[in-house]
């Protein structure tokens, strides 16, 4: 058993109030490799931003659990070493699906993890929540929970429709469980491929995709039951066609890959939206980094060659969203 605290970490407890009072939200970036947890400290040290790195089970199991865990007590000292003072790094379980992955976590230096029990009954859902609060309260780790079901593709998580958290349910679930935060579906949806062309219109002038908008009145209406309660959104990746261009430019296919567009983001986190997960968009700059390096530079074999410029095109993607489309710049000083 190790405490997260003793590695440096924080859980999401003070960053999550601090959010809902100062009208921002906390990113949370998925990471499985040296690279995407380089370009998230950097840009978290450089724009002062706290931070929650988030570990699925896929990544859990791709790149093992004990590596991770020591990444992320390295990035807090990675952070430091790029002059931040005070890294405010939460290191997080995303959807967590059993009480046993959560426990794992919890003993292995995790500050908070996510039960995602959205698919089973209401009650059991309640029930197994509860269960991870109980234990993971004992040791300060905060849990977050989901109600509704998201569309999409995410490592293990899958489901081809969407439910709406429904709003009467929210004061029953977050008091009997106890969690700390609330996953709701309001039209957000895993992956790269987020709403079908039938679901979206298209932009006359450019022929583009333009998805249906965020369900922003079953938002208001989960905020008046729970008034500060922090929520947070998944699947929030925005897609950014300059990166589908890319990929589809140089030798990929990913025809009408669409997301969430950024304004509909910064409405949210301005509200009690104060976590938003963005994976997909990390995934499509790695991809559309490297492809153009093997495209332009066919000779070349050396890693570093096609991973660094990944990289960096990630940790602009990073800056971008925490600056431009979350506002948790200069919030962790
Ligand atoms: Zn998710």
């Amino acid at each position: 058993m190790v405490s997260y605290k003793e590695l440096g970490l924080v859980n999401t407890r003070e960053m999550f109030a601090k959010a809902i009072k100062g009208g921002y939200a906390i990113p949370a970036f998925n990471f499985n490799n040296m690279e995407q947890l380089q370009a998230i400290i950097k840009a978290s040290a450089e724009t002062k931003s706290p931070v929650i790195l988030q570990v699925s089970k896929g990544a859990r199991n791709y790149a093992n659990q004990t590596l991770l865990r020591y990444m992320a007590q390295g990035a807090v000292e990675y952070a430091k070493e790029l002059g931040w003072e005070h890294p405010q790094i939460c290191l997080h379980l995303d959807h967590g699906d059993s009480f046993e992955l959560c426990k794992s976590c919890v003993d292995f230096g995790f500050s908070s993890v996510m039960i995602d029990a959205s698919s089973l009954p209401y009650e059991e859902n309640i029930a197994l929540t509860k269960k991870v609060v109980d234990y993971a309260h004992q040791y300060d780790v905060t849990v977050e929970a989901e109600l509704g079901v998201l569309a999409g593709v995410e490592d293990e998580v899958s489901s081809a429709v969407s439910h709406y958290t429904k709003p009467e349910e929210v004061v029953d679930f977050a008091t009997r469980t106890g969690c700390d935060s609330l996953a709701i579906s309001i039209g957000t949806s895993h992956g790269a491929y987020k709403f079908t062309p039938e679901q979206c219109t298209r932009d006359p002038k450019t022929g583009k995709l333009v998805p249906p908008p965020l369900a922003f009145d079953v938002l208001d209406a989960i905020m008046e039951q729970l008034p500060g309660f922090p929520i947070v959104l998944h699947g929030s990746s925005s897609v950014p066609q300059e990166y589908v261009d890319m990929i589809n430019q140089y030798g990929g296919k990913l025809p009408d890959a669409v997301g969430i567009p950024e304004e509909q983001l910064r409405k949210a986190a301005k509200s009690a939206v104060c976590k938003i997960n963005i994976d997909s968009d990390s995934r499509l700059a790695f991809t559309a980094a490297v492809r153009k390096v093997f495209a332009e530079k066919p000779g070349e074999f050396d890693p570093r060659k096609y991973c660094g410029p990944a990289r960096d095109l990630m940790e602009e993607l990073y800056k971008h969203k925490i600056i431009n489309v979350l506002g948790s710049d200069g919030k962790a000083e």
